[in-house]
């Protein structure tokens, strides 16, 4: 009898124990899509039915498989590692000219000598060599010497071979002009830029990706705008340099936007935008910025709060600054003069998971701190996703907000953003 009982109940904690077990790994597989859907877009953003060319991935890799002649695993490998092609970029090496993108009007324009000096700070973690030199070497060639008061690189903890005694050796050909930071842990994006910044001297920061090229008479045009008012932040016009030929493609110019799910879009300008007397290069009003190709008056990004250093790696912070510039008393504009490469990596094939929760968390901490009674827009698609994840402790944000008298979400959708409002939550 009593052996019996024993069994029943032996059987009965391990039929408990696998209901439990089946509901755990079910809500597990349901975070883990959930988590899938978060991101899937690079924060600088394709321009999509912006761009003038279209070819689609498979095609690209098609190209290059008529340019090799043949299919090479060791190119494919670095693809996946680079996150574009590693093949060209070493043969164009550390330095090449890029087509001039500005317009007519952009070239014809002069720029005071006196101008506000600048430090450009570019952050990596495990970037591709060249890239990363070429990303440099046109900053030195393509900003007037007196301008650029130095480039503060910060290695996020890169674990690539020659992104170490070979990068101290190369760099020392710029010595004087590039300081080289290196982080002991991987601090992510958002705090390897407040580490950077802190190091720098000059009057503006510039923040540019580690895989950019620079075009000709870029770094004046974005310190004009900001020697007029040092509340606005601005953004130059991001050219695309091709992932797979590397060909520098110029962009239209349109602005930052995003939609309730918060991922970065661009968005057409309107054509008031460029009444006035500088016509088409007038800079654009915009209620995002891309990425975080921006500069930013130094004492100005102190004064109001730098990054939120409780974001993870990186993801969301670049929404986050932009709705706190304009709701606490600055703007935002893209100057249409001002023109900068980026490569998208497209064909990253890191581990996506790390960033997608980053994000994910990332996304909570600007909603819970900025949305105000506009949240649920945001959580309408996830709302149990999102509810259920920790977020951290946001009180010096929202403190913050208070401290420097930011003004409500309300008052962004009506000012700066009321498109967004009309757009629906699907
Ligand atoms: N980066 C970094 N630490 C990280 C992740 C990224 O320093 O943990 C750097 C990366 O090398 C690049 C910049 O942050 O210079 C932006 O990353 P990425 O280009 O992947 O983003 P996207 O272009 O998609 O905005
Ligand atoms: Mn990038």
């Amino acid at each position: 009898m009593r052996n019996t009982a024993i069994q029943c109940l032996f059987c009965g904690a391990i039929a408990a124990g696998l209901w439990v077990a089946v509901f755990i790994a079910h809500f597990l597989c349901h975070q883990v899509s959930e988590l899938q859907e978060v991101i899937q877009e690079p924060r600088i953003g394709s321009l999509g039915k912006y761009a003038n060319q279209q070819i689609r991935p498979s095609e690209k890799i098609s190209k290059q498989h008529m340019i090799n002649g043949k299919s090479d695993p060791e190119f494919f490998h670095e693809l996946f590692k680079y996150g574009f092609n590693a093949f060209f970029s070493r043969k164009l090496g550390y330095e090449r000219e890029v087509p001039d993108s500005r317009s007519e009007i952009c070239r014809q324009k002069r720029y005071s000598l006196r101008l506000p000096t600048a430090s450009v700070v570019i952050c990596f973690h495990d970037e591709e060599f060249n890239a990363l030199f070429r990303t440099v070497s046109s900053v030195i060639y393509l900003s007037p010497p007196h301008l650029l008061e130095e480039v503060i690189l910060v290695d996020d903890m890169s674990e690539f071979d020659d992104l170490k005694e070979k990068l101290d050796y190369q760099l020392e050909f710029f010595r004087g002009k590039v300081k080289l930071i290196r982080n002991t842990k991987r601090e992510g994006l958002i705090r390897s830029r407040v580490i950077g910044a802190s190091r720098a001297s000059g009057d503006i920061l510039v923040f540019l990706d580690s895989h950019c090229e620079v075009n000709k008479v870029w770094l004046e045009p974005l310190l004009h705008v900001i020697a007029k008012d040092p509340k606005i932040v601005v953004c130059p016009v991001i050219d695309v340099i091709d992932e797979m030929t590397l060909e520098y493609k110029t962009s239209p110019v349109v602005r930052g936007a995003f939609g309730w799910d918060l991922k970065f879009k661009w968005d057409h300008v309107f054509s008031y935008e460029m009444d006035g007397p500088e016509g088409p290069s007038t800079p654009i009003r915009s209620p995002a910025m891309s990425g975080g190709i921006f500069a930013i008056h130094r004492h100005y990004f102190n004064e109001i709060g730098q990054y939120d250093k409780g974001m993870d790696l990186y993801g969301g912070e670049n929404i986050e600054l932009s709705l706190r510039i304009w709701m606490c008393g600055g703007q935002l504009f893209i100057v249409p003069c001002s023109r900068v490469g980026h490569i998208s990596k497209t064909y990253l094939a890191e581990d996506k998971f790390p960033i997608k929760v980053a994000m994910a968390r990332n996304y909570l901490r600007l909603v819970n701190v900025w949305l105000d009674e506009y949240k649920d827009n945001f959580f309408f698609k996830k709302p149990s996703f999102y509810k259920s994840m920790a977020y951290g402790n946001i009180s010096e944000r929202t403190e913050l907000r208070k401290r420097l008298g930011c003004k409500s979400f309300q008052w962004y959708l009506d000012t700066v953003f009321p498109e967004l409002e009309k757009r629906n939550q699907a």
